[in-house]
C-alpha cells in the first residue's frame, strides 16, 4: 500500500498535496514549523523536526511510509540532506521537487555570491538603500555592515528585536511587478539581495530589478546530494504512477 510523504514548505508543495487529495493517495504533509500559520493542506498535516536523518528514518519506518518527496525550499539544504540518507537508509524511493534556479538575461546586473556572508560583503562601502529579499535568519551578516538603509520582508512580524534598525514588511505575497518596482521606487532601493529560489514566485523582485536598472547580489543554491529531481507537480505524479506500476 502506497503511504507517500511531503515534506512541505514551498507553494509547489501545495499544490502536489492538492493533486495527491484529489488521486486519493495517502499522504502525509510535513511543515517545518517555521511559519507561525501555515496554510491549510487538503492532507493530513504533522509540524515540527523529525530529529536528523535517524528521526526520519524511525518516522518512515514508523508511519510506513513507501514513498517520500522533498518538496522543501532550494534553501532547506539540511533537510534536503536528511532526505536523501534516511532514504538511502530505509530503502525508501525518494523524489525532489525542486523548480530551475533562475538564469541571469540581458539587462541584468547580478552579482553571484555562494553564500550570505559573501552577499554581505558584497554589497558597496557607501551608504546605500538595500533590500533584503531574504528570510529573517539569514539577515545577521548585514549587521556588521550597519551604515546602510536596510528594507527586510517577512511572512510575520519579527517575534525578537532584529540584529540591527530596518524598515520591516510583513506580507505573505504574493508580490507582483508593480508592487515591486512600487516598492523599490518608493523606498529609493538601490541594491538587492535575494536568494535563487528559482519558479514564479519571488521572480518580480529580480525582474522589477531589472527593469530599474539596479544590481542584484544573488545568492547561489546550497549544493545537495545528488538525488531524483523533477520541475513540476506532474511529474512527481507521474513518478508516483510509475512506481505503483512497478509494485515499488
Ligand atoms: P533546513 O535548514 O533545511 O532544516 C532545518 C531543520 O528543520 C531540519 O533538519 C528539520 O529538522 C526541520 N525541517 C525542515 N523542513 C522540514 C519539513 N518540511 N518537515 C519537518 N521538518 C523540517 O530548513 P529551513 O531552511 O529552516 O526551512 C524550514 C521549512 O521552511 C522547510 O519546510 C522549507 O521548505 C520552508 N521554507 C524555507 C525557506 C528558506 O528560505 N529556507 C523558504 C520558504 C519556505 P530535523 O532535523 O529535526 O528533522
Amino acid at each position: 500500500m502506497m503511504r507517500a510523504l511531503i515534506l512541505g514548505g514551498i507553494t509547489d508543495a501545495s499544490l502536489l498535496a492538492a493533486e495527491i487529495a484529489r488521486a486519493g493517495i495517502d499522504a502525509v504533509y510535513s511543515y517545518g514549523g517555521r511559519t507561525r500559520a501555515p496554510a491549510d493542506q487538503p492532507l493530513p498535516t504533522r509540524i515540527g523536526g523529525f530529529g536528523g536523518v535517524s528521526g526520519l528514518a524511525d518516522y518512515v519506518r514508523r508511519e510506513g511510509i513507501t514513498h517520500v518527496i522533498d518538496a522543501t525550499h532550494p534553501f532547506a539544504a539540511e533537510m534536503s540532506r536528511n532526505a536523501v540518507e534516511a532514504c538511502a537508509e530505509t530503502g525508501t524511493p525518494l523524489v525532489a521537487l525542486e523548480r530551475a534556479p533562475w538564469t541571469r538575461g540581458p539587462g541584468d546586473n547580478w552579482i553571484e555570491v555562494g553564500d550570505v556572508n559573501a552577499a554581505g560583503a558584497a554589497l558597496p562601502e557607501a551608504p546605500t538603500s538595500v533590500f533584503l529579499g531574504i528570510g529573517r535568519q539569514h539577515i545577521a551578516p548585514f549587521a556588521t555592515r550597519p551604515q546602510h538603509t536596510y528594507t527586510l520582508r517577512f511572512v510575520d512580524p519579527p517575534e525578537a528585536p532584529l540584529p540591527f534598525a530596518a524598515d520591516v514588511i510583513v506580507s505573505r505575497g504574493p508580490f507582483t511587478l508593480d508592487g515591486e518596482l512600487e516598492m523599490m521606487r518608493r523606498r529609493g532601493i538601490a541594491w538587492i539581495v535575494a536568494r535563487n529560489s528559482g519558479g514564479d514566485g519571488a521572480r518580480a523582485k529580480i525582474d522589477a530589478a531589472r527593469m530599474l536598472g539596479l544590481p542584484v547580489i544573488m545568492i547561489s543554491r546550497p549544493r545537495l546530494p545528488e538525488r531524483l529531481r523533477v520541475e513540476s507537480v506532474t511529474e512527481v505524479m507521474q513518478w508516483l504512477d510509475h512506481r505503483t506500476c512497478l509494485g515499488a
